[in-house]
């Protein structure tokens, strides 16, 4: 590596990074482009990731993010079928008038009322008390679903493509220094690659090393996700996704038979981004196990397993795409921070990492 100046340097090689790589290849097809990880291809929250798509957003501007995310997920589909591999029906338990408020939020169709057959289904399903008095069950239009880890190697598979194209496992920055070809970036083994623009991902890691200060600067703080398996409820002939009315919670059939995952946001927050520093604790199963027993009560499953992951949040839940700090707290010219996925990056990586490459002026 030494000598060469890349074009681009991607930091993180989840779906973010993995996404900017694969934007890059397709729109610049001459640019030389590396993409670093600290440890293996697949260390970040991306491969925990149940990688659901029901596009939504807060504010306009985030359903704005969504909506184009959806629009560049479909594109990118050329490069990684993996991508919306899959869709399935969406039902809603909401608490009754709940509707209005996530049909605000939705972008795309409005929620609509379940018809009695619908109903049933459910039922067979997940129990008679579903939709009981007091509740509301809706449907909305199909989610996607991806497989994360193929898609990640899907996207980054351009990296193989020439001589000016790599992808280096085991290259954890320590730091990003500017030179007369743009940026040094030094790994914490004293390895060193330049490039002229660098658009980093590093997900919650976005709070160490390098990206810290301009991470810190905005109120980024990580929080703990976990998805745990569960078996049960009625064999179903179409078991759907269940929504539940309680924040990023919900139920994905996996399989054939009755397995499930069942995704919830731990009240965790500021965990490390360590991966073996991560585990589910008594306080994230009582609150897994309550939402359950009150809004699905006939659905009694067996929880079999759990996996865990830590995102980024900004005070706004918005997802951070801003030139990185220097030393002196001025802005980097031709660098990007891309980060605070916020329990729905794998969603909106397309377009934050759309967003990131704008910033550097490879739109
Ligand atoms: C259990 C669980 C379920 C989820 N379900 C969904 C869902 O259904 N839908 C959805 O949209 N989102 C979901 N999410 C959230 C989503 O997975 C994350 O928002 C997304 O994966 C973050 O991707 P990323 O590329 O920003 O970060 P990561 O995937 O964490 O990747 C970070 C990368 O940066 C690299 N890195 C970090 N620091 C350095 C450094 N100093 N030097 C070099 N490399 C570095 C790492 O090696 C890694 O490659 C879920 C998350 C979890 C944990």
């Amino acid at each position: 590596m030494t000598g060469r100046v890349y074009d681009l340097a991607v930091i993180g090689t989840g779906i973010v990074g993995a996404t900017a790589v694969g934007l890059a290849a397709l729109r610049h097809p001459g640019a030389s482009v590396v993409a670093v990880c600290a440890g293996a291809v697949h260390d970040g929250s991306t491969v925990r990731s149940l990688a659901v798509d029901i596009p939504a957003g807060r504010t306009e501007e985030q359903r704005a993010l969504a909506r184009r995310s959806l629009d560049l997920r479909s594109e990118l589909a050329a490069l990684a079928p993996a991508l919306n591999a899959e869709s399935r029906p969406s039902y809603w338990v909401l608490p009754a008038g709940g509707a209005a408020e996530v049909d605000n939020q939705l972008v795309g169709d409005a929620l609509a009322p379940c018809g009695p057959e619908q109903q049933e289904a459910l039922r067979a399903v997940f129990g008679g008390a579903v939709g009981a008095a007091g509740t509301e069950l809706r449907c909305s239009a199909e989610a996607t679903l991806s497989e994360p880890a193929t898609a990640v190697e899907q996207l980054l598979r351009p990296l193989g493509d020439g001589p000016d194209r790599d992808l280096v496992e085991g290259f954890a920055v320590r730091a990003i220094e500017p030179c007369a070809d743009g940026y040094r970036l030094v790994a914490e083994d004293g390895g060193e690659l330049t490039a002229r623009r660098v658009l980093a991902a590093p997900g919650a890691a976005a709070l160490t090393g390098p990206f810290a200060a301009t991470a810190e600067r905005h109120g980024a703080r990580t929080k703990k996700i976990v998805a745990y398996r569960l078996r049960g409820g009625g064999p179903g002939a179409h078991r759907p996704l269940l929504v539940l009315d309680e924040p990023d919670a919900f139920l994905l059939p996996v399989g054939p038979d009755r397995d499930w995952c069942y995704s919830i946001t731990s009240t965790d927050w500021d965990c490390p981004p360590e991966r073996a520093l991560l585990a589910p604790n008594p306080a994230d199963r009582a609150l897994a196990e309550a939402v359950l027993s009150e809004q699905l009560p006939g659905f009694q499953p067996e929880f079999t397993g759990c996996r865990t992951g830590v995102d980024l949040y900004l005070p706004d839940f918005a997802p951070l795409v801003t030139p990185l700090d220097g030393p002196d707290g001025a802005a980097l010219d031709g660098t990007v921070l891309v980060t605070g996925g916020a329990g729905s990056g794998f969603r909106l990586a397309p377009g934050m990492a759309e967003a990131a490459l704008a910033l550097l002026g490879l739109d």
